[in-house]
């Protein structure tokens, strides 16, 4: 038999990643209309931009970079341009990124001019002796490097600030005992955080995490995304986990990490894991969700919340794009 029939026989390697554009109460019936088909799209191209590093035979942390660049990108989402204001109407911007096969990681947080916080959390991983590095001293190692930092406003768009007048508004109006009902802009005001989790052909695994934080948080706040554990982390060993959701509980019950402790103490299967993990958050009173893939390719998308921006794309297989909680994971994505 020849080389190339013998090749041609081999299975597929189960390379491929999973992404979330943030979790929350995204439902049908609220959903702008034209916007469904927006964040389908950009979740389709984020996912391709990942793949495509992949299919190259390139490394996972770098598929994860890539497909964190076009959800930073996009004004849709809660990262980069497009994130949610503060109290004070600045962007705050947290981010980070592991390497399972070394458990090498980056982190940044409280960033205000950094147009890719994803690059800036792998730059500290690779080009500093730190983890993490926060604010205006996270932006001068930027600059050191050759980074341009932009104006906050790059950050800010019509939808966000028309979203904080309307919580401000909301949370000065239940001082004095006057109630509103919810809208779209109040329900997606906590979500929208991008994060992705990646397995290469080299059979390592990376993850990668990046969000403005909370609508009218503190100055000053940081949430689990820059919180290796919690809102992200990976481990050639376990699997590689992107969370989103009520930053709060996320970091109280160290989530990510948690997933990959019961994997690694325990021998249970990702989804197991993935699914005993946020019913902790969701016992704790919080919600949200997990995106995660493990060394064999299995992938995991479970949340609390009623739904959650999710995409993966497994080799051999076609890519899966969902929003809305009704929407199954194809079976063949865990074996
Ligand atoms: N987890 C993020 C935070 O607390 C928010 C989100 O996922 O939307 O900062």
């Amino acid at each position: 038999m020849g080389l190339s029939t013998a090749c041609a026989a081999e299975p597929l390697p189960r390379f491929g990643l999973v992404l979330h554009g943030g979790a929350g109460v995204i439902e049908r019936q609220n959903m702008p209309p034209g916007r469904e088909a927006e964040i389908r799209q950009q979740l389709n191209e984020a996912l391709a931009a990942g793949y495509q590093v992949l299919a190259k035979g390139g490394p996972a942390i770098e598929a994860v970079a890539a497909t964190i660049n076009v959800l930073e990108d996009s004004p849709l989402f809660n990262a980069g341009r497009g994130a949610v204001l503060n109290a004070a109407g600045q962007c705050e911007l947290d981010a980070s990124i592991m390497n399972g096969n070394t458990l090498a990681a980056g982190a940044v947080a409280g960033l205000q001019h950094i147009k890719n916080p994803i690059n800036l959390a792998r730059d500290v991983m690779t080009k500093s002796s730190h983890v993490m590095l926060i604010g205006e001293g996270a932006e001068q190692f930027a600059q050191s490097l050759g980074y341009a930092l932009v104006p906050n406003e790059y950050f800010q768009t019509e939808f966000r600030r028309e979203q904080l007048k309307k919580i401000q508004a909301r949370e000065k109006a239940a001082q004095t005992g006057v109630r509103h009902t919810s809208d779209y802009f109040d329900r997606q005001s906590r979500w929208g955080t991008v994060g992705c989790a990646a397995l290469d052909q080299q059979g390592n695994l990376a993850a990668g995490t990046s969000t403005g934080g909370m609508a009218n948080k503190k100055y000053g706040r940081v949430g689990d995304a820059p919180i290796i554990g919690a809102g992200n982390y990976a481990n050639n060993a376990t699997c590689a986990l992107s969370a989103t959701g009520d930053g709060e509980y996320f970091m109280r019950l160290n989530v990510a990490h948690d997933v990959s402790a019961q994997m690694e103490y325990r021998g249970v299967p990702l989804h197991t894991a993935a699914a005993a993990s946020i019913a902790k958050v969701g016992k704790l009173g919080g919600t949200g969700g997990v995106v995660a893939i493990d060394r064999q390719g299995n992938i995991a998308m479970e949340f609390n919340s009623l739904g959650m921006y999710r995409a993966a794309h497994l080799a051999g297989q076609p890519a899966f794009v969902a929003i809305y909680r009704d929407e199954k994971i194809p079976e063949n994505f865990s074996r």
